[in-house]
């Protein structure tokens, strides 16, 4: 069966930069975001963690976002934008194009109340929308057992060396 979305779906970032400041949020990592992000920062594993990440817990289980600094912004956040953008997280890589958001027209819409970016500019093909929901599917957020701290997190373990 077709996607509702299989004429494509119009997206332009407009660099509003909503959806990395001013409002709490998390940036949930993957292994790969963390290796990505050591390169991109040049930094170590034990390094990272303490100065960019958190644990966050869901209830059932706990994962790792970036941090935020107290007015909401996100931690890798630059006054000329993300300052790691090569390097950003899967999470920030492939929105708009999340499972939730693009589930129906509804969501999509509903959606366009938090992103200007939405149904402006170029239609995205139905490759590049399911392009990025298999992107996101192959690097889900790390699951870490609630109550781990970071300083007890093993890099060999988490990233499964
Ligand atoms: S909220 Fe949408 S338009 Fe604004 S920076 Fe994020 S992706 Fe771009
Ligand atoms: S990592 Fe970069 S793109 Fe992602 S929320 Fe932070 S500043 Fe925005």
């Amino acid at each position: 069966m077709k996607p509702w979305y299989a004429d494509g779906l119009r997206f332009e970032c407009e660099r509003c930069s909503a959806c990395c400041r001013h409002e709490p949020g998390y940036v949930f990592l993957s292994a790969q975001d963390i290796r990505s992000l050591m390169e991109g920062l040049s930094l170590d594993f034990r390094s990272l963690l303490r100065n960019y990440c958190r644990v966050v817990d869901l209830g059932s289980h706990a994962v790792l976002s970036l941090r935020e600094t107290k007015r909401y912004d996100c931690i890798l956040w630059g006054e000329g934008g993300c300052t790691v953008y090569g390097h950003r997280p899967v999470q920030c890589r492939t929105y708009p194009f999340w499972a939730q958001v693009v589930d129906s027209a509804e969501d999509w819409n509903l959606e366009a109340a938090s992103c200007p970016g939405i149904g402006k500019g170029r239609t995205r093909p139905r490759s590049e929308i399911e392009s990025r929901l298999a992107e996101r599917r192959a690097s889900p957020p790390l699951m870490i057992e609630r109550g781990v701290g970071l300083e007890d997190l093993d890099e060999d373990t988490l990233l499964g060396r």
